[in-house]
């Protein structure tokens, strides 16, 4: 065992193309040791990739990817070592699902409106889930279909803040999404933090300080979404905040990816890892081995 952890990965129950038994046979073919399902606003896959990493002998921890807002911009937090069972984080979980269809439907209408039609109904036909219809869906419908050569320009002109498919959403505000988290047990661990636009509202250091201010445990330090220079930037923020660090590769398809399980370093020595006292990840703690990020930090 090498101690690899990734902690933020995505199924078929939300925007993964991967069924739960083959996301955690590849995470185990990668060599990960400890692994968490994340997926978008939805906790359904849960049981069975916990059965699942058991069976490839891999600790799990129960995750979701809460889609939240700050400053108007949208967060991502992803909530790790969850009671799935929670009543109240099911609630919550269920009310923003109910909120995605109608923003799709009103996104499906945004695409008409500029003259490319059936766009929601494309979209849900690549969402196994139908409650939970995401962006991601939208983005491989317009390619299969043609209208764009590849998800990123899907994104870049039709789905961003001020493009003619994207419909601004209300998502819950950061506080009441890290204590959702909290209330249901779990570690609220911010999102491949280097990804947000932070222009405008204080740069990385104002989210990063706003996330802990609000109760946040820890952040994403090394992700698939950073530059492997942003590992030392968001090392020193986690430390700078008191946040315990977390790692993942955002996995969603093995034909989307830039990075694949296990290619990600181990966390800097430096960090304190956001899995440092879970049960689940004591035979890991002893047997990870130290390994530098590449840059100091
Ligand atoms: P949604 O939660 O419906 O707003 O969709 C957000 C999802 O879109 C993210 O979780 C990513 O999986 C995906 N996404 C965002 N930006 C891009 C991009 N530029 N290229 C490909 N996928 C993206
Ligand atoms: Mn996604
Ligand atoms: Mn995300
Ligand atoms: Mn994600």
């Amino acid at each position: 065992m090498k101690g690899v952890v990734d902690l933020h990965s995505h199924s078929r129950f939300s925007d993964g193309t991967l069924s739960v038994p083959e996301l955690m046979a590849l995470a185990a073919s990668r060599g990960i040791d400890l692994i968490a399902l994340t997926d978008h606003d939805e906790v359904s896959g849960i049981a069975q990739a916990r059965a699942e990493a058991a069976t490839h002998a891999m600790q799990f921890v129960a995750g979701v990817e809460i889609s939240s807002q700050w400053c108007g911009l949208s967060i991502h937090v992803v909530g790790l070592r969850i009671d799935e069972h929670s009543p109240a984080l099911l609630e919550t979980l269920a009310d923003i699902r109910v909120t995605r269809i109608e923003r799709a439907h009103a996104m499906g209408a945004e695409f008409a409106k500029v003259g490319i039609a059936n766009v929601f109904e494309g979209a849900v036909r690549y969402a196994p889930n139908p409650e939970l219809v995401s962006r991601t869906h939208f983005a491989r419908h317009l390619v299969d279909s043609g209208v764009c050569g590849s998800m990123g320009e899907v994104f870049n002109r039709f789905m961003k803040p001020g493009k003619p498919g994207y419909v601004a959403h209300e998502w819950m505000p950061l506080a009441d999404t890290i204590s959702a988290i909290r209330g249901a047990g779990g570690r609220a661990v911010l999102a491949h933090p280097g990804r947000y636009d932070t222009t405008w509202t204080g740069g990385p250091n104002g989210l990063v300080k706003a996330f802990a201010d609000a109760g946040g445990d820890g952040i994403e330090v090394v992700c698939a979404a950073h530059h492997p220079r942003e590992w030392a930037e968001y090392g020193a923020l986690s430390r700078k905040f008191s946040l315990m660090a977390s790692i993942g590769c955002d996995f969603h398809s093995p034909f989307e990816s830039r990075v694949k399980f296990g290619d990600l370093p181990l966390l800097s020595p430096s960090l304190k890892p956001i899995w440092h006292d879970w049960p689940e990840a004591e035979t890991l703690m002893k047997a990870s081995r130290n390994s530098p990020l590449g840059m100091p930090c």
